[in-house]
């Protein structure tokens, strides 16, 4: 992520255009760029070793006015009330443009996960729900895993605030495990919505992506998963992908199983044997076909965006792009699909998962595909079709096309008129 440049202030500036062309009013406008609620906290940790230490968390409810606030928890070094902020306001764009009946939050806490035991870990998880409980439920706020939180975490803190309530709720957050009450196919959900954006990407474009070399950045979740769905979905070939330690390029392809097998045995991909050394920055200049962000955000910037040659910048990411990097991306003809259409499947998996776990009935595998696979398609077409009859890029299009909705509920709940 690029040090100087504030995620929030990007996430207004991207916000203002939007409210400039729909024409709301001042005061809607003034409402949207804003989160409803925030809070922050400390959490103090006993440490393996006896001592304490004390950690800052967040959580931020952005909009609920078409549901209950709905986001992950991140857990990161460079977490800041901004940063949270800046993802909030997307989970309420991001809910409205695949237009699942959820509004938009975050939350997040300020550690170094990689520094913390597995026991530490799960003190700091129940800690935080403890922080959150009372604002949080199924009719309320319901949270999600994000970068350097998982399944395991969801289900540490499902169970305490379990505890808490005295009862049985296990929509109160998802990405939950399959065996405690998760959904079928939350895991790869990101980036398989990412896959089914691509395909049509590629359609409208006209391109074959059979073969077509890709670059990754960031190997978590969504990379792992895209290096493998893109080739088994889309027939792409993966020559590069990145982690927060360094970079590594094949032009003849990577290997996922080999490559997946080496990030969990020495924690990174650095070093690989079948790949040579490449610096970090470099993977995004890549001759790609395709370019996908799945790391942190603001890393295509006025700087670099001259660049970047991929055809597609699909952003798995949220947030990967800065305002004058769209420009330049559009104007140089990449096809960016913007984070909050292409990494939607994840919250639209979450969504599927509080369903059922609301039902207490649950889903086959091939459900939720095809449930997922109608509903990002539909997103797309709705994005590519306003891009086209306004003549604006696609971050702008989908920006016009979930703004409106949110507006809408706003005024209709007769909070601003
Ligand atoms: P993760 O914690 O599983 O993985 C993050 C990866 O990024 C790690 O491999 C880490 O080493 C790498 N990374 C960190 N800094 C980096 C850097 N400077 N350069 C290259 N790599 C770097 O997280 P994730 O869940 O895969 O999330 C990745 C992105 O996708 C985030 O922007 C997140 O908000 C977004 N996202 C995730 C989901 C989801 O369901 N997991 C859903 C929507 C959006």
């Amino acid at each position: 992520m690029s040090a100087n440049i504030n995620p929030f202030h990007t996430a207004q500036r991207q916000l203002d255009e939007a409210a400039e062309m729909l024409g709301l009013s001042p005061t809607l406008h003034a409402f949207l760029r804003e989160p409803m609620q925030e809070v922050a906290f400390t959490i103090p940790l006993q440490m393996d070793d006896g001592s304490h230490e004390v950690f800052k968390g967040f959580r931020i409810q952005y909009n609920t006015a078409r549901g209950p606030a709905k986001g992950g928890i991140r857990f990161h070094a460079d977490e800041t009330i901004d940063t949270v902020r800046a993802l909030a306001a997307w989970m309420t764009w991001k809910t409205s443009l695949v237009d699942i009946p959820l509004g938009g939050g975050k939350g997040g806490v300020i550690c170094d996960p990689r520094s913390l035991t597995q026991t530490e870990m799960e003190r700091l998880s129940r800690g935080y729900l403890r922080k959150i409980a009372h604002l949080i439920g199924p009719e309320i706020d319901v949270p999600a895993p994000d970068v350097y939180t998982n399944p395991q975490m969801m289900a540490w803190m499902m169970d305490e605030y379990e505890v808490i309530t005295g009862r049985h709720l296990p929509g109160v957050i998802t990405g939950k495990p399959v065996g405690l009450f998760g959904s079928q196919g939350r895991g790869d959900a990101t980036a398989r919505g990412g896959m089914f954006t691509l395909r049509e990407t590629a359609k409208v474009l006209d391109l074959n992506l059979a073969g077509a070399p890709v670059a990754i950045q960031g190997y978590g979740n969504a990379g792992q998963y895209a290096h493998l769905l893109g080739s088994e979905l889309l027939g792409l070939k993966t020559v590069a992908i990145s982690d927060s330690r360094g970079a590594i390029y094949n032009p003849d392809g990577i290997d996922y199983q080999e490559a997946v097998e080496w990030k969990r045995t020495t924690g990174s991909v650095v070093d690989f044997k079948g790949a040579d050394a490449l610096a970090c920055q470099e993977l995004l200049e890549l001759p790609v076909t395709v370019l996908l962000p799945a790391a942190l955000e603001c890393v295509i910037t006025a700087e670099n965006a001259p660049r970047v040659r991929a055809k597609i910048v699909g952003e798995l990411a949220n947030g990967p792009t800065t305002p004058e990097a769209d420009v330049i991306l559009h104007d140089n003809g990449t096809y960016v699909i913007p984070d909050f259409l292409c990494n939607a499947g994840g919250v639209t998996v979450s969504y599927f998962e509080q369903v059922q776990n609301a039902y207490n009935f649950y889903w086959p595998l091939e459900e939720v595909h095809h449930r997922l696979n109608a509903t990002m398609t539909r997103a797309f077409y709705e994005v590519h079709e306003m891009a086209q009859s306004r003549q604006v890029h696609n971050r702008l299009a989908a920006y016009l096309v979930a703004v409106k909705r949110v507006a809408e509920a706003v005024v209709l709940r007769g909070w601003i008129r």
